[in-house]
């Protein structure tokens, strides 16, 4: 008789005798993320790699065996790992280790930092990066080539703004790539030139960041096989545990894949490639199926529009502060209705990017059109970002199950400003998480790195206070719009399963769930809103294996 066995027929429970867990996590407040209501203090059984309870501190005690490995959650919040909906995760990676502008507070802080960078390289080698922002300098000039051509005259210089949807080129960088005051301005572009002589100012939006973008040098396989690492490094000190990386390149997929096979994906990956390589991506799953549990062909992504912040998003109303200018559409309306439709017959999901409100409403209009066109299927197509919203469009989100997939921290940045741009009455459904939510929408939370913070603590705080980094919304912008704690988690967590169709697999703490698993050093529940971003990640588990342990 094995000597387990015959401890438990001295043991007068019967329930002692039951399976016992490889990994048991106690002494904690337990939020399975099943519904949006409060932590309760409780327990959590894994066992191969899934959860195996969730529930009471007793109940849970009675899983503990000789080889169970007990964590101590030391009063904190143990929850579903975080999964974020929207981000550039290898480029983040890439970000990692660039140059960073994003704080440069005036205009000679922005030379200095690309003097001191440029110091440090070879001659020839790109400067890439910078996240620059002029909204914080005064007068909230745009930079310009002259700034840094004296700083930089062999280093071609290609740093982008913060929103990514504008970039300053150097002149070694424009010459890098030919463009002259008579290049031809790209549709769904703008090339900026000077208003006296007429030569390029150095800053290209939307579509011209393009010309010079070519030419930069790729990275090579290695470069960005580190850059991933980095990415997933960081990802797991955050307690990300699952992540859809949007607009991923064929190249990126295979980095992915080789640190699969060299055991080092420490999150679940989902790739969006790009819709109108989607023959290519329908052919690469007919071949060898759409990846793994931990790296997977998700679905495809494109853009509608631009940004507010560079006027480049499609709005019916024009802009208020650039008299009758709508915006631009990056794809004409007809080849989006063409690729979503192919993609969409190839059984792929979509996900686009829309930003102001004509831009969505135009997206939906054409999901419908698809989805009567097909006939009735799962297809839970996604609108990445459905910032500006039309308020009788916003119903059709839930109505349709299509996934407004959001990135809340955005608006931290956004509303200090977006009100200048677009108007009081507009406002008002701007980052509309409570009316999304109260007409049953799948809503799903991401970052949108490396445009902003990976931090998905960041992101709920934003959720849940809506306060604005300016500190002029103390009781929050938009303050109608907030939603609870238990909301923003659900849309970090199992919201952000539905969206790429794997609910049935992770995003709740549920018997028989992938043991994604993390443990904060708070009860979130129990803070003040407020400073919620400031609880840490003691411990991050993806599929019961620990990935993270805060020393
Ligand atoms: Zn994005």
């Amino acid at each position: 008789m094995p000597r387990r066995f015959a401890a438990c027929l001295l043991v007068l429970a019967a329930t002692a005798c039951g399976p016992k867990a490889d990994t048991v996590i106690q002494g904690g407040m337990v939020w399975t993320g099943l519904s949006s209501g409060e932590a309760q203090p409780g327990a959590v059984a894994i066992q191969g790699g899934k959860i195996l309870a969730a529930g009471d501190s007793v109940t849970i005690a009675k899983y503990v065996g000789s080889r169970t490995q007990v964590i101590d959650a030391r009063g904190g919040l143990v929850m579903p790992g975080f999964a974020d909906g929207h981000n550039h995760f290898v480029d983040g990676g890439f970000q990692l280790g660039w140059l960073d502008l994003r704080d440069a507070a005036t205009p000679q802080e922005f030379v200095r930092r690309i003097a001191q960078y440029a110091g440090k390289l070879q001659p020839g080698q790109w400067i890439l990066g910078g996240d620059w922002d002029h909204t914080l300098w005064p007068g909230q000039r745009l930079p310009r080539r002259e700034w840094i051509d004296s700083v930089t005259p062999t280093t071609p210089v290609f740093i982008g703004r913060l929103d990514g949807h504008e970039a300053l080129a150097n002149t070694a960088a424009l010459v890098a790539a030919g463009v002259t005051k008579t290049t031809p301005t790209p549709a769904g572009g703008e090339i900026q030139h000077d208003s006296r002589t007429g030569e390029p100012t150095g800053i290209l939006k939307d579509e011209a960041m393009g010309l010079v973008a070519q030419v930069v040098p790729a990275p090579s396989a290695e470069q960005t096989d580190s850059a991933l690492a980095r990415a997933l490094a960081y990802a797991a000190t955050l307690g990300l545990t699952a992540t859809a990386h949007m607009s991923a390149s064929w190249a990126q997929l295979a980095s992915y894949r080789r640190l699969e096979t060299a055991g080092r994906m420490t999150l679940r990956a989902y790739l969006y490639l790009p819709l109108d390589e989607w023959h290519a991506v329908a052919e690469t799953i007919r071949v060898s199926g759409r990846g793994s549990d931990r790296v997977r062909i998700a679905g495809l992504k494109e853009f509608m529009d631009g940004s507010a912040g560079s006027r480049t998003a499609f709005f019916f109303d024009a802009f208020d502060d650039s008299a009758g200018y709508h915006g631009l559409l990056r794809n004409s309306e007809q080849n989006m209705r063409t690729w979503i439709g192919d993609a969409d017959s190839a059984g792929l999901q979509v996900a686009v990017h829309a930003i102001g409100d004509r831009a969505n409403a135009n997206l939906l209009a054409i999901y419908d059109s698809v989805a009567k066109a097909h006939g009735g299927r799962d297809r839970r197509f996604r609108i990445e970002h459905a910032q500006h919203l039309r308020s009788e469009d916003i119903p059709t989100f839930g109505a349709r199950r299509i996934v407004p997939s959001m990135q809340p921290a955005h608006l931290i940045d956004d509303g200090r400003w977006v009100q200048q741009r677009i108007g009081p009455e507009r406002i008002k459904t701007t980052y509309a998480f409570r009316t999304l939510l109260d007409s049953d929408a799948p809503l799903a939370f991401g970052s949108d790195w490396s445009v902003a913070s990976l931090d998905p603590l960041i992101g709920v705080e934003a959720a849940v206070t809506r306060r604005t980094s300016d500190n002029k919304n103390p009781a929050g912008w938009v303050p109608e719009q907030k939603i609870t704690l238990g909301e923003a988690l659900r849309a970090y967590t199992a919201g952000n399963a539905w969206a790429v169709f794997a609910e049935q697999q992770w995003g709740t703490l549920a018997p028989g769930r992938d043991a994604d698993v993390i443990v904060l050093d708070r009860n979130l529940f129990t803070m003040a809103p407020e400073s919620l971003a400031t609880a840490r990640v003691v411990v991050t588990i993806v599929g019961g294996r620990i990935v993270y342990r805060k020393s």
